[in-house]
């Protein structure tokens, strides 16, 4: 809600202010932007090694002040503030990371000589954008701005962040600590307010955009940035799923499949929506799946719903599955009680029905029997999402994580390689394109620059209009040599 000017921040479990922030217009981001322009060259000049110190300290300040920030995530969009610890660890590891291996993967490197031009030495290394705008989700309001932020700042780019409408109060907490450890240039501002902002942001002179958010405004944020040509990256929506193989640990299968559906309320991107566990477990796995989902209650392990139009998505999506011959051995339709979600366990739900097809984002898991782990890869991949996914199996595990189609897949775990700094984080198909964590993410926000050497006169030139006919023969019969066909 914008009262005079300033974004009210509500806590979704009790209504209460969380907290307010002053709303930005065109004029406010544009201005942003400019400042952000400014800082960047000192930024630059810095180098990788004032840059790993400024941002090792921001780091520590946050380890420092975890407990402050789980709080606030907690008031702000509902999460336990144990999740919330859980979630400011792993945006530590991105920060470390990223601060400790900017100058290794984007510093200046030679490339091998090739025998065609090999009087010329070939460099490459990894400059900055200048300004990379940062669009946020809330659902986690603090590591998903985190991982590029944490791979623009490592870059040399200075940022703009533009945090959900429904957790600036974290995401200009985030800006102001910074600015405690770097208080010299504004190198990490937020600017705030809802779509049009982001909109706004778009279309202001940044070198490069971040989105972080639903595939809908995925498709819009492309569009605003096409208008410049401004490259982006799109990490949005997923349906991801589990498969349970035959000699999986059946219990452990079910507390990763509960943990991976529930925590957050289920309000996760890479959250797990759909199991499909093959015939001998299946009967099993729903039990120890019932039996752990039943233990967790709302108010407690079970967050609110942060978003409250999301409350009748989910309800629409359970009655739909019901509706079309599903059956809930935990929970159902009822489990929707404003702003709680109780978990919610659904079984052979058809796979067209709007369970199965589109993201949830709410404390259901569907689980559908399958003949084998073939059957299965099939149906998880029949989404025009891809995110991440799991593997529950011994014998077959990474064999049937390589053939999902999704970025991500822990094997024996779930949402694993969002904890892991040194792996790439993103989708495929409709969950989007490009990549924030480890080396792809670091690389992300920079451009590659080429720069060739003279180290000797050429012996056979080329690239010159001073090149007789007798040399380009030279060539022609040097290239027979090293690339024809060999007798
Ligand atoms: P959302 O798309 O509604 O909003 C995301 C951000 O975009 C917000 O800051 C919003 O203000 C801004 N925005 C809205 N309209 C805009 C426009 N026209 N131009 C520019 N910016 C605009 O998403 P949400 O509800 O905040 O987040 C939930 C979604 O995010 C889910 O779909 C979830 O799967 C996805 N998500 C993806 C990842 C990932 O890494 N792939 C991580 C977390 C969340």
């Amino acid at each position: 809600m914008i009262e005079d000017g300033w974004l009210l921040s509500t806590n979704p479990a009790t209504g209460d202010e969380a907290g307010r922030v002053p709303v930005a217009d065109e004029k406010a981001v544009v201005a942003a932007v400019e400042r952000a322009k400014a800082a960047a060259i000192w930024w630059q000049s810095i180098g990788f090694e004032g840059r790993k110190v400024r941002l090792l300290r921001w780091r520590t300040l946050l380890v420092e002040r975890i407990q402050e920030l789980a709080e606030l995530a907690h008031s702000e969009a509902g999460k336990p503030v144990t999740d919330g610890i859980i979630e400011v660890t792993a945006a530590v590891e991105h920060l470390d990371w990223a601060a400790k291996n900017a100058k290794r993967v984007l510093g200046p490197r030679k490339v091998r000589t090739r025998l065609l031009l090999a009087e010329h030495s070939g460099h490459v290394e990894y400059l900055p954008f200048g300004v990379v705008g940062v669009i946020g989700p809330w659902n986690y309001p603090i590591v998903t701005p985190i991982g590029p932020i944490s791979g623009a700042l490592a870059a040399g780019n200075t940022v703009v962040f533009k945090p959900s409408e429904y957790t600036p109060v974290v995401g200009q907490w985030l800006a102001d600590t910074f600015a405690e450890v770097v208080p010299e240039h504004p190198v990490l501002q937020a600017v705030h307010g809802f779509g049009d902002v982001g909109g706004a942001l778009c279309r202001s002179g940044v070198g490069k955009v971040s989105f972080t958010g639903s595939t809908a405004t995925g498709k819009k944020v492309m569009m605003a940035c096409a208008e410049n040509l401004v490259p982006v990256v799109i990490e949005a929506g997923g349906k991801d799923a589990l498969i349970v193989d035959a000699d999986a640990d059946v219990s452990a299968a079910a507390e990763a499949a509960v943990w991976g559906s529930m925590t957050n309320a289920g309000q996760t991107c890479i959250g797990i929506e759909r199991v499909y566990a093959v015939a001998p477990v299946y009967d099993a796995f729903v039990e120890a799946v019932v039996e752990k989902a039943g233990k967790l209650r709302t108010g407690q392990e079970i967050g609110p719903i942060t978003m409250p139009k999301q409350l009748d998505i989910i309800r629409d999506h359970i009655e739909d599955a019901l509706a079309k011959g599903g059956r809930a051995v935990l929970g159902g339709a009822s489990s929707v009680q404003a702003p709680y979600v109780a978990p919610t366990v659904l079984v052979d739900v058809p796979a067209d029905s709007s369970e199965m097809r589109e993201e949830t984002f709410g404390p259901t898991l569907t689980i559908t029997k399958v003949r084998d782990a073939d059957e299965a890869v099939e149906k998880a991949n029949d989404t025009p999402y891809g995110l991440g996914g799991s593997v529950f199996a011994k014998k077959n595990g990474i064999r049937i994580a390589r053939r999902l189609r999704s970025g991500m897949v822990a094997v024996n775990g779930t949402l694993t390689f969002v904890g892991m700094g040194n792996l790439p984080f993103g989708g495929v198909g409709e969950s989007g394109f490009g990549r924030i964590h480890g080396e792809d993410g670091l690389r992300e926000f920079a451009r590659p620059k080429a720069i060739t050497v003279r180290r000797a006169k050429s012996l056979l030139p080329a690239m010159t209009f001073e090149r007789t006919p007798a040399q380009v023969q030279q060539i022609v019969k040097a290239l027979r040599l090293l690339y024809g066909r060999k007798p």
